[in-house]
């Protein structure tokens, strides 16, 4: 049975020529094995130029419109050799057929590169997140290599013109296909489009002009950074290919979690436990701060939950002056053991204050109690 050429474009049997090209363009991008990696796509693909090739001649749509395939053994005239099984064309072949090839030649790409940008962690403690630091670091990254200097030759010799390229790192073949005369020009692959071969590879880094190696440098970390912030160490990172100017070094802050503060943004946060008597009376207590230590007082009759502001006693302020504040919680610590003479203490008190404290009983406790007197038993 003949195949769907029209179906396997998407375009009507009326369709024009332009339609058709259109069609075939857009279904090249989607499908080309070039693209998509897909082996469900190559089968399609394969279709998808079969039914340009005969859709866009004459003589074979005239075929195909009156009921037979031109591609299928002894389908008619015009069949022969090429279509599905015909040359195979690249994907930018395909497109610089359909648009010109762009920019003409690309001639040989340069031997030296630039390197790429490196990434390091730094774990660091919150006094230095907060006051900086100079961090000593352990960089592993490719250098330049000292033996040629980044040419990629022994010493001694030089680099080589190649000659199956003739130094211009590419090579042209023309290819008869189904979309006419293509020229496509390859990267050359004995020089691997650099124009030019090395006949003598230095022994130090087999021609690459870099060299992976460990460096011991020390960055500068400023007052009031913060986790995941970045650092840039201009020129640290990567040396590219045939010694090329370095990448960039990013070094990323990771702030160790404290014992004593947690921090948002630049103010920090801290608990002190207060004794409920110091918290009915009040009382001085001394706050140790990141770097100093305070006299705060702590108001008579403070509730649990209170919050003590110490001002300027948090993280300082990356960009401009000042600093964050310093937020203490305060917890107040009920008694749990009372002896005799204390417990007797704090009932007196209570009765002072008119505040009736139920006594527990040995047997059933206070709820039980509770509950009879709801049941009429008291
Ligand atoms: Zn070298
Ligand atoms: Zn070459």
């Amino acid at each position: 049975m003949a195949k769907d050429y029209y179906g396997i474009l998407g375009v009507s049997r009326d369709a024009s020529d332009d339609d058709i090209k259109r069609a075939y363009r857009k279904l090249a991008r989607q499908y080309h094995p070039d693209v998509n990696p897909d082996p469900e796509a190559h089968e399609k693909f394969k279709d998808i130029n079969a039914a340009y090739e005969v859709l866009s001649d004459d003589q074979k749509r005239q075929i195909v419109d009156l009921g037979g395939d031109p591609l299928a053994p002894g389908g008619g005239p015009g069949a022969g050799p090429g279509g599905a099984g015909g040359p195979f064309v690249g994907f930018q072949d395909i497109m610089d057929a359909f648009f010109g090839a762009a920019g003409g030649s690309r001639g040989p790409r340069p031997r030296t590169r630039p390197g790429a940008d490196a990434i390091l962690r730094l774990e660091l403690d919150l006094p230095e997140t907060a006051f900086g630091v100079e961090a000593p670091i352990a960089v592993d990254t490719a250098v330049l290599c000292t033996t040629c200097s980044g040419a990629g030759t022994a010493p001694g010799t030089h680099l080589a013109t190649c000659e199956a390229c003739g130094g211009r790192g590419e090579v042209q073949s023309v290819q008869r296909t189904f979309l006419g005369q293509v020229v496509s020009s390859r990267p050359c692959t004995v020089c691997q489009g650099y124009g030019t071969v090395i006949p003598h590879a230095c022994p130090t880094c087999a021609g690459d002009g870099r060299v992976r190696t460990r460096r011991s440098l020390t960055v500068k970390i400023p007052a009031g950074v913060e986790d995941g912030m970045r650092i840039r160490l201009a020129q640290q990172g990567e040396v590219g290919p045939g010694g090329g100017t370095a990448g960039d070094l990013y070094v990323e802050i990771h702030e160790r979690p404290h014992d004593v503060y947690s921090r948002k943004g630049d103010d920090l946060h801290c608990r002190v436990t207060v004794p409920m008597t110091a918290a009915a009376l009040g009382t001085r207590l001394t706050i140790k701060t990141l770097d100093s230590e305070e006299p705060v007082d702590v108001k008579p009759g403070t509730q649990p939950g209170s919050t003590l502001r110490l001002r300027a006693r948090g993280v300082p302020h990356l960009r401009g002056t000042g600093r964050g504040d310093l937020y203490v919680h305060l917890d107040v610590r009920t008694p749990t053991k009372l002896d005799a003479e204390q417990e007797r203490m704090l009932r007196e008190f209570a009765k002072t204050r008119g505040e009736e404290v139920a006594e527990l009983t040995k047997q059933g406790g206070f709820f039980s109690r509770m509950r009879d007197a709801f049941n009429g038993h008291a």
